[in-house]
């Protein structure tokens, strides 16, 4: 029997928005749960928008629930609706409808909003960013009309895409500010792993250069870089990064500063608003200062976590940060995340020498992915790979118990990382408290149980 005197409204039906809603129903709240979305769809999961966009609709949009798991859970889902203030003298939220809802409590996971480039042209039809399902669908008609293809920013997204043009035959070229696509999260030498990917695939890279101005008269014809040449383009992908969307909070009197500042229970500086996912700015205990954590993952435990608070159990998010990304067929995933100063340790490859395992030249075969580590006062603290899933899930093990390990057994081919996982110290209490994740997972995630909330599909 429903309870209909508490009342708790999250703003945002995406990952972390829909996981709390499930986690106060797991944690027993028995009141009413409304979740508001501007979005006009079934909540969707955003990673498929950018690694499936040649397959159609069908293969792009996939819902974070089924519809009817909403009545199941007593979920209200107002589609298409947008909060438009949360007032703090009333506790209510105030809708684009013209309906005010009175809350207990508030969680804001309004998210991210796309960067876009403050240069002339910025304007022009053909000129697109990619955060959601309308989006997704306005660059796959661009991508079926044919290339060529500009993708301004080499990060994940940015690739992602341009991965999916060159599959698709287009001529695609990737512009780049910095020496690299994706050097900042990987480092130079894997980032140059995964960019070698895209030139072997035939996709023109352009860095250490950024946009002066897109050309055109009402479509984009071309790109005008810095150093003056022109690449031509029929379409041009931004992805230069996103923004977090505090308006709403802001506009409530909650504390931002490059996000909505939370604790580790999502409690921002107003004691009845919670905030969780991309939006906020979270101390983590794998983050070396407090920041934003933008990956489904993190959405994904956050909301739970905010979900279990709002129910009244005090849960804190200390989940590792975890994120993968597909191209070309090939996934790359990474565990923790890395600080300027860590020790950065490639994995040598099988073939190597087992006595002459020097980082500097280790190397993995082509088409055998890759692996590295990076370590801390001689603990290891994150580790990426291609195509290497368990090795990263024994040291995403390793990571989380903080495992002293030195660089050279890390290096060394033949170490078996799940062997040591396996023989590592049993977890602390503080690591109990990581393993007492939510049942609920994402088909993104890397954690234990490894399943969908929509399809209970494994882990990649
Ligand atoms: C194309 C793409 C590919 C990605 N690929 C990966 C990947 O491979 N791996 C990975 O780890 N992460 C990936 N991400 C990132 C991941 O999707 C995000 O980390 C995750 O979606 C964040 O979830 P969230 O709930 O915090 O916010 P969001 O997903 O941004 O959702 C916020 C929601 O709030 C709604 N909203 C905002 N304001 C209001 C309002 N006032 N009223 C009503 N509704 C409102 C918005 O409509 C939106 O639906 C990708 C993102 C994109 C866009």
């Amino acid at each position: 029997m429903g309870d209909e005197t508490h009342h708790h409204v999250i703003v945002g039906g995406s990952a972390a928005g829909i996981s709390a809603a499930l986690a106060l129903r797991r944690h027993g709240f028995a009141g009413r749960v409304t979740v508001v979305e501007a979005g006009h769809e079934l909540p969707y999961e955003r990673p498929p928008l950018s690694k499936a966009l040649a397959g159609g609709e069908h293969a792009f949009l996939h819902a974070i629930l089924p519809r009817q798991a909403y009545a199941e859970h007593r979920i209200t889902l107002l589609p298409a609706t947008r909060a438009l203030a949360v007032d703090p003298r009333r506790r209510a939220v105030e809708l684009d409808d013209g309906q005010t809802l009175y809350a207990d409590r508030v969680l804001l996971a309004t998210g991210v909003l796309p960067r876009t480039l403050p240069v002339p042209g910025a304007e022009l039809a053909g000129v697109l960013t990619l955060r959601d399902v309308r989006d997704a669908r306005a660059l796959a008609a661009r991508l079926r009309a044919g290339g060529p293809v500009v993708v301004v920013g080499g990060g994940f997204i940015g690739l992602e895409v341009a991965a999916v043009a060159r599959e698709a035959g287009l001529d695609v070229t990737v512009v780049e500010t910095g020496a690299r696509p994706l050097e900042g999260p990987l480092g130079p030498v894997l980032a140059s792993r995964v960019t070698a990917l895209h030139e072997r695939a035939g996709v023109r890279l352009r860095t250490g250069v950024s946009v002066a101005a897109f050309t055109g008269t009402t479509h984009v014809t071309g790109v005008r870089l810095t150093d003056g040449r022109v690449l031509p383009a029929a379409t041009v992908v931004v992805g230069v990064g996103v923004r977090p969307d505090t308006a709403l909070a802001e506009a409530a009197g909650v504390l931002c500063d490059d996000g909505i500042v939370v604790d580790r229970h999502c409690h921002t500086s107003v004691p009845w608003i919670l905030a969780a996912g991309d939006a906020t700015n979270q101390p983590h205990p794998h983050l070396p200062t407090r920041g934003r954590i933008e990956h489904w993952d993190n959405a994904m435990q956050q909301g739970a976590v905010a979900g279990a608070v709002l129910a009244g159990v005090l849960e804190s998010h200390t989940a590792l940060p975890y994120f993968y990304s597909e191209q070309y067929g090939r996934t790359l995933q990474m565990y923790g995340r890395p600080a300027p100063g860590d020790e950065f340790v490639p994995r040598a490859e099988a073939t190597s020498a087992v006595d002459s395992v020097d980082p500097a030249e280790a190397d993995e075969p082509e088409d055998g992915g890759f692996l590295g580590f990076w370590t801390r006062e001689g603990v290891l603290v994150a580790a990426a790979g291609l195509d290497r899933p368990r090795e990263l899930r024994a040291a995403r093990t390793l990571i989380e118990r903080r495992v002293p390990v030195d660089a050279a057994t890390l290096a060394s081919p033949t170490t078996d990382l799940r062997a040591l996982a396996r023989t590592s110290a049993p977890p602390g209490p503080s690591v109990a408290r990581l393993r007492s994740r939510p049942q609920t997972r994402s088909p993104h995630a890397g954690g234990t149980s490894g399943t969908s909330l929509a399809s209970g599909k494994e882990a990649p």
